[in-house]
This record gives C-alpha cells, sequence and structure tokens, in this order.
C-alpha cells in the first residue's frame, strides 16, 4: 500500500484497457463501473464489470454494492489476485473524481476514469484519493501488455 503511493503509477495490461474502453461506451449515457484486478505485482490483468447500483439516475452516478464487492474480493483471492481498484466512466464530462466519487471512495484503491464525451472514449486518468477523501493526486498510467 505505502509502496504503491510512493510508485504513483498505474500499470495495465492493453486488452485490459481496450475492454474497460469499450465497457463505458456500451453504457454510453449512463455511467459503467468495474474492478481492476491485479496480480502479485501490481500489474492490473483483469477487469470485471459490475452493475451500476446507484437507484437515481446513472448519467452521473454510480454505486457498487458492497456484497458484490465483498464477493468478488472472495473470488480473486482464490486466484492469488487482488482488487487494486475501481474503474467507471464519465459520460459528456471529464476524467476527474467528483466530490461525490471522492466521498464514496475508499483511498486504499486507485480510480481509473474513463471521459466519454459524445459516446466516444476520450481521456483516461487514474486517480488516489487522499485519506480524507476531499482531493485525489493523478497517477501515471503505464500500458503493458
Ligand atoms: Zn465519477
Amino acid at each position: 500500500m505505502v509502496q504503491r503511493r510512493i510508485e504513483m503509477t498505474m500499470r495495465i495490461a492493453r486488452r485490459v484497457l481496450d475492454e474497460i474502453h469499450a465497457h463505458a461506451e456500451s453504457t454510453y449515457p449512463a455511467e459503467c463501473c468495474g474492478l481492476l484486478i491485479a496480480d502479485k505485482g501490481r500489474m492490473i490483468i483483469e477487469s470485471m464489470r459490475v452493475a451500476n447500483a446507484y437507484s437515481g439516475t446513472r448519467r452521473d452516478r454510480y454505486d457498487i454494492n458492497p456484497l458484490e464487492l465483498l464477493d468478488a474480493d472472495r473470488t480473486v483471492s482464490h486466484r492469488e489476485l487482488s482488487i487494486a481498484g475501481v474503474y467507471h466512466s464519465h459520460p459528456d464530462f471529464p476524467a476527474s473524481l467528483s466530490a461525490f466519487d471522492l466521498a464514496h471512495s475508499f483511498p486504499w484503491y486507485s480510480y481509473l476514469v474513463v471521459s466519454v464525451p459524445k459516446g466516444r472514449v476520450g481521456d483516461t486518468k487514474s486517480w488516489i484519493p487522499s485519506l480524507d477523501r476531499k482531493t485525489a493526486a493523478e497517477d501515471d498510467i503505464e500500458v503493458g501488455e
């Protein structure tokens, strides 16, 4: 955990990023969300789609059911993988974390945000929330094979 904060780089496999981008376009104009699954070297090697459980308009909000998160955590732990973070899309909005996102974030996760202007993937940025969940630091994204 501490190491990751010093490192400040999210490493993600190209095909995983492609899957996330496809997911983001497919749910437009609603937000999509999912989990980032990492191997022991903290490389993100899988994504896991989860339902946007937000009960209101899903155009600018997402929510992940905590039971689904717990279940996913167990599943990946059995495979000696871990949940490194959460991704979601921002239809027609920049790829930064909103105040709502920050308030609902967990500081031990990375947050990948995909901007989807007019239904097509735009900027993709990674953020680490501060411990008080009021600000976030941007991570570099390193795309690997
Ligand atoms: Zn958001």
